[in-house]
Parts: structure tokens; sequence; C-alpha cells
């Protein structure tokens, strides 16, 4: 008997370790996904003046959150406070910002202000939540004249200056 089942518990043991390798590998590639950046071996720029850099997102290596909140940790507020934002090899994220008096209007960073607006009021900044293109809007929905995201989803943008 115990000869018998020994190639079972072989395979099943295989499998395990299978899985186990897979899964862990998937875990590695979700979490650490800058190492892909890495592997270019160059620095990446991520934001130019206060925007998202388009061909970026749009070849869908990017995710907004992972730079986001590196952003965020920062201390960064909005995109409107970034000049450049800038992948380095190393993995680190390098930031200059705008001087206090130059600080534009921005995408916001953080969850509550980043949300879609329904309306809009003339005369207010949006920023596109898609590429943080800043425009006056019409109407809540309007296409992005510099992404032409399908999404249409607009941001109230924000000018606070950062704190030092
Ligand atoms: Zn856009």
């Amino acid at each position: 008997m115990f000869t018998e089942d020994l190639p079972i518990i072989q395979a099943v043991i295989i499998m395990s370790v299978v899985i186990g390798l897979y899964r862990l590998c998937t875990w590695f590639m979700m979490k650490y996904q800058p190492f892909e950046y890495l592997l270019e071996g160059k620095p990446v720029y991520i934001v130019e003046n206060g925007r998202l850099v388009l061909e970026k997102i749009k070849e869908g290596k990017m995710s907004h959150d992972e730079f986001f909140s590196e952003m965020r940790r920062q201390g960064v507020e909005h995109l409107g406070q970034v000049r450049i934002g800038l992948l380095e090899v190393n993995g680190n994220f390098s930031l200059v910002l705008y001087p206090l008096d130059d600080t534009r209007y921005g995408l916001p960073l953080f969850p509550k202000p980043y949300q879609a607006v329904q309306q809009v009021q003339p005369d207010y900044h949006y920023a596109c939540m898609y590429c943080g293109n800043v425009a006056y809007l019409t109407q809540a929905h309007e296409l992005c004249n510099r992404c032409h995201n399908k999404s249409r989803r607009w941001a109230k943008a924000i000018n606070n200056e950062i704190v030092t």
C-alpha cells in the first residue's frame, strides 16, 4: 500500500510547490510593478508639468494608485504641486515641486477629493481623473481634449500650496 501511495504523494507535493510558486510570482508582480520599470534601466517620467505623462498611462504600464500613494507619502496633495515626478532606476520616486507662488490647479491625489463630479459650475477648474489635465467645463462628462479617455470623469481641481 505504502509504495503504491508514494507517487500520489509526490504528485501532490509537486503540484503544491508549483501552485505556491505561481502564486508567489503573481503576488510579487502585483506588489512590485515598479520592478518592470527597473528592468528598462532608465528613469521614467510619470508626471510632467502637473499632469500624468500620457504615453505611460496609455501603454497601460502605469496604475495611478502606486504613484498617487508614493506622492501622498511625500506630502503632495495634488498634481498642480508637481513639476516633475520621476521613477528612478533604483525604484525611488523623485519629485520636483513647483515653487509655492507657482502652484497651479491640479488633480487631487487623496481619495475624498478624487471623485468624479456630477455637475459643473462655471469658472471652476476641473481635472481629468485619467490624465490630470485641468480645464474649465460646461458639462460634467466632457471628453478630455488631452487624453480622450472614454470614462469622461472629472474631479474638482485644487490649488492648495504644498505644506513644507
Ligand atoms: Zn485627460
